[in-house]
């Protein structure tokens, strides 16, 4: 009997989120993401919901590769800020992917803020051949710290305590991190819809 492991490629050049796909997962699956093959476009993020912009990066990616995609699209939402950056969370600072600078607007824009509640979002797409398969989706509430604490995980984890304490996603660490994140939550409706897809 093959003891092959079914391959899902990430629609993601984001290491730290194929990483992390990678421990919640990666015993079940062969995760690849984009940085494991050559000449695959660019996809611009042109949406204004996490739902386009994973859509996007699902179909584009599944038209120029064998076998099943998976996308994620995620952010950050502060009530104070009006949702923000929301879809625009890697950019929030000026610069994409640039995690200091964007944490730096973060602090500044919540100085004297008393009202911290926030939330992670993800949205998940599966698509093959071009079409979407199905999509998913997770968040966790949390709070905006007042500092920066904590060295694990990415992006604004060192900013943001999730329900229930008072500890960032970076001073958790990744096995905390994945049994309540956005992420963690989106991925394991995914792996059921993968062993069981729907008949029609
Ligand atoms: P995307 O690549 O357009 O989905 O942007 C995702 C951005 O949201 C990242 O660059 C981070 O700024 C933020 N983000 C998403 N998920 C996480 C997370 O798990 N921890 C910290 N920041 C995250």
């Amino acid at each position: 009997m093959s003891t092959a492991k079914r391959r899902l490629v990430v629609a993601t050049r984001n290491a730290h989120k194929t990483s992390e796909i990678r421990q919640m997962i990666g015993d079940r699956y062969e995760v690849m993401d984009a940085n494991d093959f050559e000449d695959l476009p660019t996809v611009e993020e042109t949406g204004t919901t996490f739902l386009e912009n994973a859509t996007l990066k699902a179909v584009a990616v599944s038209r120029e590769i064998d076998g099943v995609v998976l996308s994620d699209d995620s952010g950050l939402e502060v009530d104070a800020l009006g949702g923000a950056p929301g879809v625009w969370s890697s950019s929030f600072g000026g610069e994409e992917g640039n995690h200091a600078r964007n944490n730096e607007r973060l602090l500044r824009e919540m100085q004297g803020q008393a009202e911290r509640s926030a939330r992670f979002r993800c949205v998940m797409v599966l698509a093959e051949g071009g079409r979407v398969l199905a999509d998913f989706s997770g968040a966790v509430e949390g709070r905006i710290l007042e500092q920066a604490a904590g060295k694990e995980g990415f992006g604004y984890d060192p900013l943001f305590a999730p329900e229930g304490g008072e500890k960032s996603f970076a001073e958790l660490g990744a096995e905390v991190k994945n049994s309540l994140s956005h992420r963690g939550r989106a991925l394991q409706q995914v792996v059921r819809w993968l062993e069981n897809p729907p008949i029609d």
